[in-house]
């Protein structure tokens, strides 16, 4: 990764007086809000250049009202004609655009040498790989587009010089505690294994019997994050550590087998770095987003996040275990995906999108979702040559699949597809 460049652009680059402009691809989410926290708390380095959303016009006018951007974007075009007359009624300079080109153009905006990706999904691939192709410091919170297609992300900043780093906190535990002036590409040098950590989730203890009839308020409840409710469930099932599992393989070029997944409930360590010599490098702070995003927006510089300090006496304990297979079916979906190669992490992740949004819907339980991807998987046969368009393809094609097996076992929600 170009995360991974050796010679780091200055704050402020060229022609920003100092001053970095920085949009926000999905600033009505859980991320784009810590990230507007840690920009509010910099007027003097950062601006706030660009916002996206998709239908949230109440939180996005309020958004534009306290940071003023240039330009405000509504992937849906009914929520921009409502943002566009109260911007007007309210005597605002912003922009107001819609749609897939203004995703585009928000993404490639002249005036940000920033843009954060917090887009939830597959829906974030095409705006995160133009603000790629413009050279952009991309802040990679959306892993979606990396599970699906990070091969080509990583390409396409080496050809334009971009910046990637990892705001997921896992990937940005795991790149702090990679050696200096590490380049993406090249082998980790003295590297053992890598160990990614998850809290577990709210189900972790929950007899195997009643996960079938969880809701998805319990699903969402997460002991130690507070996340939007697409990665929330993800976080139930697990399938969010499969989807980190296949991002870490894309950002550092790691195999699978060089990944240990390992559970640790305090959500204190956010992942480790394991070397040959037996030194196990960690990175500590309390579970708060604003970390990795203000350590990815200065880097390689440390500034205020507003985090909390860590009080290692208060956490007073750490623990550690290893994720059962069977209460967490997702993480063998997802080490399949990664072993077939190709489209198959695409098509492990479009079937895990519908099937996540169905449970959501309460239109099929819990226990449904790992059934809908292992269906999808054995339906839909993954390309070896993963082009942008044979990937989109194989998404859509494993949506269809979903969409259809769900519909074609309707039944009463909580009761379980047969
Ligand atoms: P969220 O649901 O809270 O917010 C999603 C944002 O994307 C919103 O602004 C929404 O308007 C926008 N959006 C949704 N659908 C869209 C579409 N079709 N087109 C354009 N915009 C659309 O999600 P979140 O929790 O902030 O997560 C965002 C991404 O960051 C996800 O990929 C998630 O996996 C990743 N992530 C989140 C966290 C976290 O703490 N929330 C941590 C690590 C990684
Ligand atoms: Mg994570």
């Amino acid at each position: 990764m170009n995360i991974l460049q050796s010679s780091p652009s200055v704050p402020g680059g060229p022609g920003t007086a100092g001053m970095q402009g920085v949009t926000i691809l999905g600033s009505t989410g859980s991320i784009g809000m810590n990230a507007l926290d840690v920009l509010a708390r910099h007027p003097q380095r950062f601006r706030v250049t660009a916002l996206t959303a998709n239908k949230q016009v109440d939180r996005m006018f309020e958004q534009c009202r306290h940071h003023a951007p240039d330009v405000a974007v509504m992937r849906d075009v009914r929520a921009a004609g409502e943002l566009q007359r109260r911007v007007e009624a309210a005597g605002l300079k912003v922009e107001v655009l819609s749609g897939e080109n203004g995703l585009a153009r928000a993404a490639a905006l002249a005036q940000s040498s920033i843009v954060v990706a917090a887009i939830v999904g597959a829906a974030g691939l095409l705006p995160t790989l133009e603000a790629v192709r413009c050279g952009k410091r991309v802040l990679l919170a959306n892993k979606e587009p990396l599970v699906m297609s990070g091969h080509i992300l990583m390409q396409e900043a080496c050809r334009s010089g971009a910046e990637l780093l990892p705001v997921d906190s896992e990937h940005n535990a795991i790149f702090q505690c990679l050696p200096g002036g590490y380049r993406a590409g090249l082998p980790i040098p003295g590297l053992s294994r890598i160990l990614l950590t998850c809290s577990g989730g709210p189900f972790r203890t929950t007899p195997l019997a009643e996960l079938a009839g969880v809701t998805p308020e319990q699903a969402c409840a997460h002991p130690r994050w507070a996340m939007g409710r697409k990665i929330s469930v993800d976080s139930a099932t697990l399938m969010n550590k499969g989807l980190e599992m296949i991002e870490a393989c894309r950002l550092f070029g790691v195999s699978p087998q060089q990944i240990e997944i390992v559970i640790h409930p305090q959500s204190v360590i956010h992942s480790l770095v394991s070397y040959v010599d037996g030194s196990v490098l960690a990175q500590l702070g309390n579970p708060d987003m604003r970390t990795p995003i203000a350590h990815a927006l200065a880097w390689p510089e440390r500034i205020d996040s507003g985090v909390r300090p860590l009080d290692l006496v208060e956490v007073a304990r750490l623990d550690f275990e290893r994720p059962d297979p069977q209460r967490f079916p997702c993480l063998r979906l997802a080490a399949e995906a990664v072993r077939r190669g190709g489209t198959a992490p695409a098509i492990l992740n479009a079937a895990n999108e519908v099937a996540v949004a169905a449970f959501l819907d309460e239109a099929v339980g819990f226990m449904d979702i790992p059934r809908i991807i292992e269906h999808v998987l054995s339906q839909v046969p993954e390309n070896e040559e993963a082009k942008l368009e044979v990937i989109l393809a194989d998404d859509a094609r494993a949506r269809e699949v979903a969409q259809r097996y769900i519909a074609g076992h309707a039944r009463s929600p909580r009761r379980g597809v047969q």
